[in-house]
C-alpha cells in the first residue's frame, strides 16, 4: 500500500511529485509517454519566471525531472487504464499489475482537439500535424497553414517560419486569445500571412496534403491555399477518459476540482491541464501540483 500515485509527469505532476519527495511520502509516479507532458510540444516557454530569455521546453522539464529524480523517486514508463475505489483505498490499474495507494492525484495532462474537418484524419501524417517542433523541419521551404489564433498556434506559426517559405495563419476572429507580444512578433515575421475571420472546410490532396479550402466567415466567400502542411492548434480535450466513470467532470471531461484540487471523491485530487479552470499555463499546472500535494499530505495525516 502505497501514501500516493500520481498519473501523468508533466509540470503538474512532476511538481506534485517534487512536493511529495520532500514530504517523504511513500509515492509512485505512472506517465504512459515521456516525462514532460504536451509542453514539449512547444520549442520553447517564454512566459516561465526566471528565464527572462525564454527557454527550451526540453531543457527546462528535463531540469524538473532532475530535480524529482534527485529525492530518490522514479517515473514508471505505465499507462495507468484505471483507477477503483477499494473502501478507503484506491486501486490503479496499469495494463499488466494493480497499483494499491491511500491518495490519487490525477496529472495526466491533455491532447490536441481534432478541427473535425474533411480530410484531417486522411491526411495524419501525410502533412497534417498536431505539433511544430515534431514536425516542423519536414516542411523546409514548403507551404505550410496554422489554424488557430491561442498561444500554441503563433508560437508554433513563428518556429515553423524558421523552416517554411511561407506559413498562412488561417483564424476563424479579428482577435486573438495568444498573448499579444506573440502576435506582435508573428506580424512582423515577413513568411507570415495571416488569413482572418475565415475557416477552413476540407483538407485535399491525392496521397498528401496539397490545399485547404477556406470560406470568409462574414463574406461565404470561398477560396483554396496551396500547402503541403497543415498544423492545428484549435485548443485541448483532456486525457481523463480513464477516470470518467469515477470523478466529476464537465462536458468535455475536465476534472472538477475544489480550490484544494480535491476531485469529486475523497483522498483523489487533480492538477494541470487535465483539469476545469480558466488558464491552461505551465506556470499555474506547477501549483496546482503543489497544492494537490499539500491537500493529500492532510488527508493523509487525517487517516
Ligand atoms: P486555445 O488557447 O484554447 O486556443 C484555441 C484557438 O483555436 C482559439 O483561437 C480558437 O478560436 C480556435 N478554435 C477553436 N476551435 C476552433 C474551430 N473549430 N475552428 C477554428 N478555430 C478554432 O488553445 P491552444 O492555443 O491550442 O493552446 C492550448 C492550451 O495550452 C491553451 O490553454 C494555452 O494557453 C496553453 N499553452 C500554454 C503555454 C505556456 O504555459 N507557456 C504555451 C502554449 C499554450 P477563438 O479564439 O475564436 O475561440
Amino acid at each position: 500500500m502505497h501514501d500516493l500515485i500520481i498519473i501523468g509527469a508533466g509540470p503538474a505532476g512532476l511538481t506534485a511529485a517534487l512536493y511529495a519527495g520532500r514530504f517523504k511520502l511513500d509515492t509512485l509516479i505512472f506517465e504512459k509517454m515521456s516525462a514532460g507532458g504536451q509542453i514539449l510540444l512547444s520549442p520553447a516557454i517564454e512566459n516561465y519566471p526566471g528565464f527572462p530569455e525564454g527557454i527550451s521546453t526540453f531543457e527546462l522539464m528535463d531540469k524538473f525531472k532532475q530535480q524529482v529524480e534527485g529525492l530518490g523517486l522514479k517515473i514508471e514508463d505505465k499507462e495507468v487504464a484505471g483507477v477503483l475505489a477499494d473502501g478507503k483505498f484506491y486501486q490503479v490499474k496499469t495494463q499488466d499489475d494493480i497499483f494499491k495507494a491511500r491518495t490519487v492525484i490525477i496529472a495526466s495532462g491533455a491532447q490536441a482537439r481534432r478541427l473535425g474537418v474533411n480530410g484531417e484524419d486522411k491526411f495524419i501524417g501525410r502533412g497534417v500535424s498536431y505539433c511544430g517542433t515534431c514536425d516542423g523541419p519536414l516542411f523546409k521551404d514548403k507551404d505550410i497553414a496554422v489554424i488557430g489564433g491561442g498561444d500554441r498556434a503563433i508560437e508554433d506559426a513563428l518556429f515553423l517560419a524558421g523552416y517554411a517559405k511561407s506559413v498562412y495563419l488561417i483564424h476563424r476572429r479579428n482577435e486573438f486569445r495568444a498573448a499579444g507580444i506573440l502576435v506582435d512578433k508573428a506580424r512582423a515575421n515577413p513568411k507570415i500571412k495571416f488569413v482572418l475571420e475565415s475557416v477552413v472546410e476540407e483538407i485535399s490532396g491525392k496521397n498528401k496534403v496539397e490545399a485547404v479550402r477556406v470560406k470568409h466567415v462574414k463574406t461565404q466567400q470561398g477560396s483554396e491555399i496551396s500547402c503541403q502542411g497543415v498544423f492545428i492548434f484549435v485548443g485541448i480535450t483532456p486525457n481523463t477518459d480513464f477516470v470518467k466513470n469515477v470523478l466529476e467532470t464537465d462536458e468535455f471531461g475536465f476534472i472538477i476540482t475544489d480550490q484544494a484540487m480535491r476531485a469529486s471523491r475523497e483522498g483523489i485530487f487533480a492538477c494541470g491541464d487535465c483539469v476545469r479552470k480558466s488558464l491552461y499555463q505551465v506556470v499555474n499546472a506547477c501549483g496546482e501540483g503543489a497544492v494537490a500535494v499539500d491537500s493529500a499530505h492532510k488527508y493523509l495525516l487525517k487517516l
